[in-house]
């Protein structure tokens, strides 16, 4: 699933070709992506609207166009945002196009891939925790909130409520990072336990956004190209190699349903 530093690239990589451009043409190819307004209707109205910006909150894409509305893009589990046709295009469920012959296409095996059109993207974007590379993350709130928590810390992590747009794959290298272990109930982390863990959210995004991504599953870069921050992974999606600080093997264990992965050794 694309997390924050994912879809930060995305972010950065459609600003400079899609900021000013007016859709010409929307096809929806899956009814089931457009969850507001009628499939009918969003097509309608975006036809004509210029692109005046590009946000993200959390794991969502914003554009604010010049109507008033914005259209708000949520990838989910597999879904790309492609500026080129040099890809397969068996999974493509929506197309925009724009002046100049600009094309923008969206990609999504899984299906789940969700996007609407409204004057207020409050009203579609959940209520989120703070985003972590700003200055909203401050330590003392980030300590006094988690001293709140009995759940392990590695699910209060994936909490969209308790901070934006983290995933799976930067919650074990967070945590890897921290040397603490994905399963510790979060009100037993010591302060300085904390604080690790406050800087290491911070670097891992930072490090995955300069390497523009993680491409260990369906992500893929708008022109078409990988990330390589998985190269930098210590632990995430390494089962079956080794700690890179002890050599001990890494394990997986299922947690909400997902593959967490740490050193037994590092990680207490
Ligand atoms: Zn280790």
């Amino acid at each position: 699933m694309p997390e924050l530093p994912e879809v930060e690239t995305i972010k950065n990589e459609l600003l400079p070709v899609l900021v000013g451009k007016r859709f010409t043409g929307v096809t929806i190819f899956d009814a089931k992506v457009v969850r507001q307004p009628s499939v009918e209707e969003f097509c309608q109205k975006l036809v004509g609207q210029k692109i005046e910006d590009i946000q993200r909150r959390g794991k969502y894409l914003i554009f604010p166009l010049s109507g008033g509305e914005s259209l708000v893009l949520h990838l989910k589990m597999a879904g790309a945002l492609l500026l080129t046709s040099n890809q397969p295009m068996s999974y493509l469920r929506a197309l925009f196009e724009f002046e100049n012959n600009t094309q923008l296409f969206l990609i999504d095996r899984r299906r789940m891939a969700a996007m609407w059109l409204t004057m207020n993207a409050n009203s579609v974007v959940p209520k989120l925790g703070p985003e972590p590379l700003t200055q909203d993350f401050i330590y003392e709130t980030f300590l006094s909130r988690l001293q709140g928590r009995k759940s392990p810390i590695k699910a209060v992590l994936l909490d969209q409520g308790f901070v934006a747009g983290i995933g799976n794959m930067y919650a074990d290298e967070a945590l890897f990072r921290a040397k603490i272990h994905p399963l510790r109930k979060t009100n037993s982390l010591s302060h300085q336990e904390t604080k690790n863990l406050h800087q290491a959210i911070q670097t891992v995004l930072w490090s995955a956004i300069t390497d523009k991504g993680a491409s260990v599953d369906t992500y893929i870069r708008p022109d078409g190209g990988l990330g390589t921050a998985h190269f930098s992974f210590q632990v995430a999606h390494r089962r079956g190699q080794t700690c890179p600080t002890c050599n001990t093997p890494i394990q997986r264990l299922p947690l909400r349903n997902r593959g967490t992965y740490f050193c037994p050794k590092c990680q207490k």
